[in-house]
């Protein structure tokens, strides 16, 4: 449960407050000093006092026209800082890439670096990030500053969490932490816990989390201390001790609330909605659920915001508020899509950066050997050697092996991709691939003002197929599903498996009666098509819902979230039917 990606956010801020450790700061401003004395000084004042900070970068602006280039570059860097800093990261970024291209110092390069994969991360520019983690791994063994050899490996530790490569991760960030003693250990030991818990190799008891306080109780460290303490509360709710979670969280509530760091008082909400909900006090849980929600933008897509709606939806059906239910079931949905999405998203962008490095490591090898067989045809033109032709002949052999391996590579880079975008048991599009492909027919249809229909479709009862035939009549039945959909369907229309028993058709160019008919046509199919495995018929069923752009408009988000509400209400009132919606909230049965 990857729960603190959000938590330990954001890192420039932060992880900043530690690097200072590294970086004896010195706090008495000397008039006569250097501009690389003062760009020091700036550095090691970043987060401790960053108004400061911001004057002394304005002073040696005034104070020093004609800085040394290593100057100009560091000036540069620390300016690109404060903008990242400050979440102006259409600023940085180009600022960020100018250091990098250009600087010439290693030790700026790479700090530059990771603060940039920091913010891809954070604009969840995944593909980019992993590139550039892989160069910057790459150069690591250049690096000898050692604020910046810290910097590259708690980023790049960091990145690779956040793509679920735990025991890389890991690795990663306890080189980090071999690196930085006394108070800079205690972000790399959080990270470290935070990747240890993620990758389920802790439990409330283990000795290792109180370590981690003790070290960032010493290092006066309180923010990392709450996140620490935070994945132990966490760890007693995924124990089933909610008591202890609450208790806990009651004890941290002060230092949490005067530390004003949001992910820090978003988890510690949301952990206390769902103590409290286990333990049956759901006036406590709905007050901390909503204040969860009261900390939150709207607009984000997080784990936390869907384990609250989580809370809520339950809440609200326990006590039979069927529409409260409903609306917060359809934000239950839309943040567990987006979270979900996201995390293959990050997922993926790591696999394909690993191939993508394979394979130019293979295009170099291809050039240093033709460049070999050059050089021998060129010394052989003169000397005519025997036994030269020889080792052509071998050289080529060796070229030819390196081409073949390298259209192997490439292959099974198509096939992953293939793999990647399609569903293993049916074929069609899988979840992610349905969305992208969905999203962009939808931009391409609002341009020219084209009709679409979304369809969800859901099958009935479909645990009970499993539990009294077995899975493989199970698989059967899917397979089946989509081969009916499939003869309803017309060139163009997108089709994606959603889930387990779920999928999706976004029928293209085509208005919202049109698509009731096809709906209840691929229902009816459902119905009167048995599935016949090994002698085994088996009947069944499926609910449908239907967003129209006619009523909906071309955001896929908005409609999903109606195709999935007329689904809900499909299901509750009787299933194997196609209910499709209006606008809003009205919903209307077919
Ligand atoms: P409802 O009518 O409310 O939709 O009930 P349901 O039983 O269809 O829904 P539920 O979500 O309870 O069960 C879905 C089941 O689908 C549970 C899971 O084991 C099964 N499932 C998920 N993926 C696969 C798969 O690839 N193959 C098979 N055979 N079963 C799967
Ligand atoms: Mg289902
Ligand atoms: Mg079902």
């Amino acid at each position: 449960m990857p729960r603190q990606w959000r938590r330990l956010q954001p890192w420039p801020l932060f992880v900043a407050m530690a690097f200072c450790a590294f970086t004896q700061p010195s706090f008495a401003i000397d008039q006569e000093a250097s501009a690389t004395a003062l760009l020091d000084q700036a550095e090691s004042l970043r987060t401790i006092d960053n108004p400061r900070f911001l004057r002394l970068l304005e002073e040696i602006r005034q104070s020093y026209p004609h800085l040394s280039v290593h100057e100009h570059w560091k000036l540069r860097y620390l300016e690109a800082w404060q903008a990242s800093f400050q979440g102006d990261y259409a600023h940085a970024d180009p600022l960020l890439q100018d250091v990098i291209d250009h600087a010439g110092d290693p030790a700026l390069v790479a700090k530059a670096s990771a603060v940039l994969i920091d913010d891809m991360g954070s604009n969840k520019r995944y593909g980019e990030a992993f590139e550039l983690a892989n160069r910057l791994v790459a150069d690591l063994p250049n690096t000898e500053d050692k604020l910046a050899r810290f910097f590259v490996l708690f980023y790049v530790s960091q990145l690779l969490r956040s793509a679920g490569q735990y025991e890389l991760a890991a690795n990663y960030a306890s080189q980090a932490l071999a690196l930085s003693s006394g108070e800079a250990a205690c972000p790399a030991t959080a990270l470290l816990l935070t990747v240890r818990y993620e990758s389920h190799k802790l439990t409330s008891t283990s000795p290792e989390l109180q370590q981690g306080i003790n070290i960032c109780q010493a290092a006066n460290e309180p923010v990392y201390m709450d996140s620490i303490w935070l994945l132990k509360s966490s760890l007693y709710l995924d124990e089933d001790q909610p008591g202890k979670t609450v208790a806990l969280l009651q004890r941290i509530a002060p230092s949490v609330r005067s530390n004003h760091y949001y992910a820090n008082m978003l988890a510690s909400q949301v952990e206390l909605a769902q103590a409290y909900l286990k333990l049956g006090d759901d006036a406590s849980a709905r007050r901390a659920a909503l204040a969860a929600l009261a900390l939150s933008d709207p607009d984000d897509i997080s784990e936390s915001l869907r384990d609250t709606y989580q809370v809520l939806y339950l809440l609200d059906k326990k006590h039979g508020d069927s529409a409260a239910a409903l609306a917060n079931y359809e934000h239950y949905v839309t943040q567990n899509n987006g979270y979900l999405n996201d995390i293959s998203a990050r997922a993926l962008a790591y696999a394909m950066a690993q191939q993508h490095m394979l394979v130019q490591k293979f295009e170099t090898e291809k050039l240093s050997r033709q460049n070999n067989i050059l050089r021998l045809q060129q010394a052989l033109d003169t000397k005519a050697v025997e036994a030269g032709r020889l080792y052509i002949a071998l050289l080529l052999m060796v070229l030819a092996s390196v081409i073949f391996w390298l259209f192997r590579l490439r292959r099974s880079q198509l096939r992953f991709k293939k793999l990647s975008r399609h569903d293993g048991l049916t074929a069609i599009y899988n979840h992610q691939h349905f969305v992208s492909e969905a999203d962009h027919a939808l931009q391409l249809l609002k341009k020219k003002a084209g009709a679409a229909c979304l369809v969800s479709i859901d099958l009935d009862y479909f645990k009970q197929i499993n539990d009294t035939h077995g899975h493989a009549v199970g698989d059967a039945v899917l397979r089946h599903t989509v081969a009916l959909c499939r003869l309803q369907l017309r060139p163009g229309d997108l089709f994606g498996r959603l889930g387990g028993e779920e999928f999706g058709i976004l029928l293209v160019g085509c208005a919202r009666d049109q698509g009731k008919a096809i709906a209840d046509r691929i229902r009816m199919a459902i119905e009167s098509s048995p599935v016949n495995e090994d002698g085994c018929v088996v009947s069944f069923s499926a609910s449908i819902g239907m967003a129209s752009t006619d009523t909906s408009g071309y955001e896929l988000q908005r409609l999903r979230r109606e195709a999935d509400a007329a689904l809900y209400r499909a299901k509750r009132t009787g299933r194997n039917r196609v209910i499709a919606d209006t606008q809003g909230d009205g919903l209307v049965g077919v």
